[in-house]
């Protein structure tokens, strides 16, 4: 395999099953679950309605591809469709969410007839050479070469960069000046801008609510379509909202929205929605072989069903709250944490070195620690400095009050290693 495939951890761990928010390695060791395999085992692991629609429908067939008919299908998309917000709405099965956002720049580039693009500086949107290509977190793009044009802009990042210091507001008028002053400076029309809500690889970090709503009046200006790129923030992680764009509820829906990861609780279920003139614009035939298979739709529905009827959005909204506010107490003596920030139960912690710089081996320590006390978190930021806490969303108030204690335990060993002083 390549060398540029990161795996966690010194000594790498290898997962053989899971049931609810826990996973056991091959030792036969248990851990409690805060990343759900990159936020993507959504509602528990081995779901029994999943495992049941998985296993019902692998008996019957696995396989046919979108040349013919499938009612889970057909079903998940009318669902998807409905939920979306977006008028008119039509949806699109790919396998990822890289495959989802590539799709949604075909779309975008070829509806607007451009190749512009406006992306958020520190933003993660997938590994093909498209999405590399509007991904300003330079850690996960290998290349310049871009078959697109991108303008990064300001905004994805609230508490760090040249604008920090101002208000939520001056924050928010200095990243719509910022802008208006890059589409002054473009080739003719630019297709779209991709914004993921909160940007999940950068960080769990976000503006201020309303920033999109006041980017999207200037968009709107120029006929610039808006793409939210939900792959992180759906379906019901953020707590307040079932999608992130609904932080900035003010600006109504975006124009596409992709999705992929929680959907399919770990079948490769990816997509894009956007209204129907948006997605119609294509005049030469698609399609996916593998996208929208029975069994991935199949599992989708059920999952899908389950995260509803269970109200899992407001859990993530309550334990995430409860988890947010025990962490902040922890941090609260340890110089070593930044900043713990986020919402529902997408949460980031942000490590530095004692001169305030930023601190990987903080945060590659913090990992091992908590792997240890049988925690198993995740990390990102620029320079892989911040602790991504990303749990099922069934998550139990028990079960976020054990894994804060593991954090807690793990944050003061690397406080020590790290030096500087606890504070009391
Ligand atoms: N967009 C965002 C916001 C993501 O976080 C990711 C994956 N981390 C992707 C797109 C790409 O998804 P995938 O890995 O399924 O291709």
């Amino acid at each position: 395999m390549p060398e540029w495939l990161a795996l966690y951890y010194q000594e790498p761990l290898e997962l053989t099953h899971g049931e609810g928010r826990h996973v056991w390695d091959a030792e036969g060791r248990r851990y409690l679950d805060f990343f759900g395999g990159i936020l993507t085992t959504m509602t528990a692991h081995a779901l029994p309605e999943v495992t049941k629609a998985v296993a019902e429908q692998a008996g019957r067939i696995l396989h046919t591809s979108t040349l013919y008919l499938d009612r889970h299908m057909v079903e998940l998309a009318e669902r998807i469709a409905a939920l979306s917000g977006i008028p008119d709405a039509r949806v699109f099965f790919t396998t990822s969410g890289t495959e989802a956002n590539d799709t949604a720049l075909l779309l975008a580039t070829v509806h607007r007839r451009s190749n512009q693009v406006l992306a958020m500086r520190n933003s993660y949107h997938g590994r093909s050479f498209t999405t590399v290509g509007i991904t300003g977190n330079t850690a996960w793009s290998p290349t310049s070469l871009s078959p697109l044009q991108t303008l990064y802009v300001h905004g994805g990042v609230r508490t760090s960069g040249p604008y920090a210091e101002l208000s939520d507001e001056r924050f928010t008028e200095a990243c719509v000046a910022d802008l208006e002053d890059m589409l002054g400076q473009t080739h003719g029309p630019v297709a779209a801008l991709i914004a993921e809500p909160v940007q999940g690889v950068g960080g769990f970090t976000s503006p201020p609510d309303g920033l999109f709503a006041a980017f999207r009046e200037v968009l709107d200006r120029h006929g610039i379509l808006w793409i939210s790129d939900e792959v992180q923030t759906g379906w019901g992680r953020t707590g307040d909202h079932f999608w992130g764009w609904q932080a900035h509820a003010a600006s109504g829906p975006p124009d596409l929205l992709t999705f992929a990861k929680g959907i399919g609780n770990g079948m490769s279920i990816g997509g894009v929605v956007a209204r129907a003139e948006v997605m119609n614009c294509l005049d030469a035939n698609s399609i996916s072989t593998f996208g929208g298979s029975p069994v991935t739709m199949a599992a989708g529905l059920a999952n899908l069903t389950h995260l509803l009827e269970h109200d899992l959005q407001g859990n993530a909204r309550r334990v995430g709250g409860l988890l947010i506010e025990r962490l902040r107490a922890v941090a609260a003596g340890l110089p070593v944490v930044r900043e713990v920030r986020g919402r529902g139960l997408m949460i980031g912690i942000e490590l530095t070195e004692p001169d305030g710089s930023p601190s990987p081996r903080a945060a590659a320590l913090a990992l091992e620690h908590a792997r240890n006390h049988g925690l198993l978190i995740g990390k990102g930021g620029r320079p892989g400095n911040v602790l991504r806490i990303a749990p099922p969303l069934s998550l139990t108030v028990a079960e976020a009050e054990e894994g804060a204690w593991m954090l807690e335990q793990a944050l003061r060993q690397v406080q020590q290693a790290v030096g500087g002083k606890e504070q009391p």
